[in-house]
């Protein structure tokens, strides 16, 4: 792919949570369209890896970079340091984000066989997780943008992509934090889009479907036998194309959201969910 079939050789690309599994297979296809990548991490270590693993496999420049997407400072302080060592920053991709157990219900549904205890149920939930899964997916999507966007609308050039989710247009069973939080990134996206469309910045999303990842597998695999659960099956079932994705499907879409190939596309987000969003189950 180095042949700049999509005119990104040389940019330079931020990805927050970019230590993670989608993270680091978006690092490595941009990467192979000849951009340089700064992968952001909370865990610098996960982000060092990803670095060193591009900047061998495709010898382009990768750093890895140690940043909080909750703390404005770490991000200031992480935008000084891409500066130095790559340049200025052409796109961003707000990676950063995900669910937890703790803003996650046991039952699907409350029935009378379990309202004799609804600690399973949505009155079981914790604030405090509730909280936290709704500040790392929309709050941590708007401070990088905050701190990254300022050169590129000063610059007029740039681009954003910010990963939501599935749920973002019809909630999940038993992740409302979740589900509620990447429909308000879809919901930011669009506002941004539109507040920055005038400076040539444009404002995208890409909306997964399911990949099994770290924050996902305890809910879709059997922890003892690895079968897939009742709610993997599900999923699957709900899948016309019936299968999980590869995080490397997503590539495609991402090289067409930050190259020029969609330079008059900007507030949409796209799902790239084989089939999901678009199947009523019948
Ligand atoms: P992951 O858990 O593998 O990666 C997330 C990365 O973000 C980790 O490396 C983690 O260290 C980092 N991170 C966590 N908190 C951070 C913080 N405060 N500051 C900086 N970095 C932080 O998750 P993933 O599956 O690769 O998910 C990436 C994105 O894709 C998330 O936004 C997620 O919600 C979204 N998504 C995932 C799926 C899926 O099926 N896995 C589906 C739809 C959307």
């Amino acid at each position: 792919m180095n042949n700049d079939q999509f005119g990104v050789k040389g940019k330079v690309c931020v990805i927050t949570g970019g230590g993670g599994v989608i993270g680091t297979a978006l690092a490595k296809g941009l990467a192979a369209a000849g951009m340089q990548l700064a992968i952001v991490d909370i865990q610098k270590s996960f982000a060092d890896t990803v670095a060193e693993t591009i900047a061998k496999e495709f010898g382009t420049q990768a750093i890895g970079v140690e940043a909080n997407v909750l703390d404005k400072n770490s991000l200031q302080l992480a935008q000084k340091e891409i500066h130095e060592k790559l340049g200025n920053i052409d796109f961003l991709i707000n990676g950063a984000g995900g669910n937890s157990p703790k803003a996650t219900t046991k039952n699907e549904w409350i029935t009378d066989a379990n309202v004799s205890d609804l600690s399973g149920s949505f009155f079981g939930l914790e604030v405090d997780g509730f909280k936290k899964v709704f500040d790392l997916n929309f709050l941590g999507t708007l401070l990088p943008t905050m701190v990254f966007a300022d050169e590129m609308i000063k610059r007029k050039a740039g681009v954003i992509l910010n990963i939501s989710s599935m749920n973002s247009f019809h909630p999940l069973t038993k992740i409302p934090a979740y589900s509620a939080a990447k429909s308000s990134v879809n919901n930011f996206t669009e506002w941004l889009a539109v507040h920055f469309a005038k400076m040539n910045v444009r404002v995208n999303a890409i909306a997964p479907g399911f990949f099994l990842t770290n924050q996902n597998r305890f809910l879709l695999l059997d922890e003892k036998t690895n079968e897939l659960t009742e709610r993997g099956h599900k999923i699957i079932n709900g899948t016309p194309m019936g299968k999980f994705g590869e995080p490397e499907d997503l590539i495609g879409t991402t090289l067409y959201l930050l190259s020029d190939l969609s330079k008059f596309v900007t507030g949409i987000v796209i799902p790239v969910d084989g089939g999901f969003n678009a199947y009523s189950g019948v």
